[in-house]
């Protein structure tokens, strides 16, 4: 193999050779690697058309997986409705040691998981390793706690002694997920174990970019003792896959753009199932003139470039309030310059590489449209061809205005518009002037204010002194997007009980809730009446 060794540039201090990472191409990428996983995916028989892989870093081929077509989906959904069935008597103690025995064979072969991650998606290593950490948060959350959130529970009945009511959870049955290609293993892992541990089946129905981590998160599934068809991976396109699995499964998560969204939930409400949406985010961040300047610049590099941006809960516009304006915008100036970009599986990378030729358009699009309408370019603003196809700098703006496109909509890739305020009543307004309503930030020293702010920002979550890590890695609080953002949640009660069905069982002991025979109506009307007004009274039904 011909080693190519890529010229080094201004932003890589300490940039690893790309021929480092060819050393260490992941077995599971090798073509029997790939061959393995492939067959994991259910085939109702026939030639399909093959997808072909690519790793960003380079542009290269890594595999091709089979572009399933309906009747796979049927199979996948046929054998799922199969093993349900037993899966949802396995007792909730087998379903918890399955998911800590994940936990600790994510830990122990976590390097393995992340060149797989890396090399599918081009995210620098230690985006990367905030997947698995994710994951295996997840495991011992709902490992630990699933049976508090399942168990059936005592209710109130209608009238104290004479009416038993009991809350049971079922699982809904299937589960279909839909994943996008940012986070390959935390979004459709994390978002399967409590449908698992609920005792559903789960079809995956990974982004065409990124299939070999789900089927990679599967496999490792398997060797931890869940039952065959349990969990099961089918890929293809969305668009010609995405319908027949909406129309058979009982659920369906999906974690995609806003505009995909909209149709995932139209299919879901044709079919009269529940679906839960994690959509887009234009998400801000507010520096307070009290803040903490170097807490505040990392946490803007984190929250601006982690995964090159392409994370759903980036911010994309930095308010930042006057006093503190100048201090704060050359500090992060030059740490952005600094930043470390580079094709390589060394922790030292700071940003890795858009995931494809699409991305990369859409984040030239915005930033060329901003400068040509008058925007102040203060930090990056280019493509790195020299550094693989689809590298492009941590970009930061200054005097953008709202015709431009990266005001309109969401870039996803490593651009953060900065504004500053004088008063914070208009950084919350100008925070909430937004169609969406996902995560944001607040940077100050007191946090007991940042807090307060907090509750009046419209997001789904709010990191004091944090980019998104604090309360997305927070599994027992739900996490979530408010207006175009999305439906439902992940994570805490919410994150399991939407893939439950709830039933209510009530046991009626002594007499009815009804006229009972020798009681005249009037009588009835009587006495119940006066007995809702003593239970009005009762201190203990308060
Ligand atoms: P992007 O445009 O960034 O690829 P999408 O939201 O379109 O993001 O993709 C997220 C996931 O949704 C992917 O797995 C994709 O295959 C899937 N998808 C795309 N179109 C549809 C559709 N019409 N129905 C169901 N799933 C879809």
């Amino acid at each position: 193999m011909v080693v190519e060794v890529k010229v080094s540039t201004p932003y890589i201090p300490a940039a690893e050779p790309l021929y480092h990472w060819r050393q260490r191409w992941p077995h599971h990428l090798t073509p029997d690697g790939v061959a393995a996983l492939a067959r994991m995916i259910p085939q109702a028989g026939g030639e399909r058309e093959l997808i072909a892989v690519h790793t960003p870093f380079t542009g290269e081929q890594i595999g091709t997986v089979p572009a399933c077509n309906a009747a796979d989906v049927n199979e996948a959904l046929a054998r799922a409705r199969r093993a349900q069935k037993t899966w949802a008597q396995t007792p909730l103690a087998e379903r918890r040691a399955i998911l800590l025995r994940y936990h600790d064979l994510l830990l122990r072969r976590k390097d393995e998981l992340i060149d797989v991650i890396q090399m599918e998606s081009g995210k620098a290593r230690r985006h990367a390793l905030e997947e698995v950490f994710d994951v295996v948060v997840n495991c011992r959350h709902y490992a630990y706690h699933g049976d508090r959130y399942l168990r059936t529970r005592p209710r109130r009945g209608a009238l104290p002694i004479i009416t038993w009511t009991w809350e049971h959870r079922h699982p809904v049955g299937v589960v279909g997920m839909i994943a996008p290609w940012n986070y390959p293993f935390t979004i459709p892992i994390s978002d399967a174990l409590p449908a698992l541990m609920a005792g559903n089946a789960v079809i995956l129905k990974p982004a065409e970019e990124t299939p070999f981590m789900a089927l990679l998160g599967a496999k490792l599934l398997r060797e931890v003792g869940l039952p065959d068809d349990v969990f099961q991976v089918v890929t293809g396109h969305g668009r010609e896959i995405g319908p027949p699995l909406i129309a058979g499964v009982n659920f369906v998560g999906f974690t995609g753009s806003t505009a995909t969204g909209w149709i995932v939930a139209k299919q879901a409400a044709e079919h009269m199932i529940r679906c839960s949406l994690e959509l887009g985010g234009k998400n801000p961040m507010i520096v307070l003139d009290d803040a903490n300047i170097n807490s505040a610049v990392e946490g803007a590099i984190r929250g601006c470039f982690s995964n090159a941006g392409q994370l759903c809960v980036s911010f994309e516009r930095v308010y930042v309030q006057s006093g503190i304006y100048d201090r704060f915008v050359s500090a992060l100036v030059k740490r952005t310059r600094s930043l470390r970009l580079d094709a390589g599986l060394d922790y030292q990378v700071e940003m890795g590489s858009l995931v494809s030729a699409d991305q990369l358009a859409k984040v030239k699009e915005h930033v060329e449209d901003a400068l040509a309408r008058g925007a102040t370019l203060l930090a990056g603003g280019r493509a790195r061809p020299d550094i693989g196809p689809y590298f492009y700098e941590p970009t930061l703006l200054a005097d953008v205005t709202p015709d431009m496109l990266t005001v309109r909509e969401e870039t996803f890739g490593p651009v953060a518009a900065i504004y500053r305020f004088d008063r914070v009543d208009e950084a919350i307004q100008a925070a909430n002037d937004s169609p969406y309503g996902l995560n944001a930030g607040i940077w100050t020293r007191n946090e007991r204010f940042g807090r307060m702010l907090a509750r009046r920002i419209q997001a789904g979550t709010v990191n004091v002194n944090e980019a998104y890590a604090a309360a997305w890695a927070s599994a027992d609080a739900p996490m979530g997007g408010m207006k175009e953002s999305g439906l439902g949640r992940r994570h805490g009660a919410e994150g399991i009980l939407k893939y439950t069905e709830s039933q209510t069982v009530s046991a009626q002991r002594i007499i009815p809730l009804a006229p009972f025979p020798g009681l005249n109506v009037h009588a009835y009307a009587w006495a119940t009446t006066l007995a809702l007004r003593v239970l009005r009274r009762l201190p203990f039904l308060r």
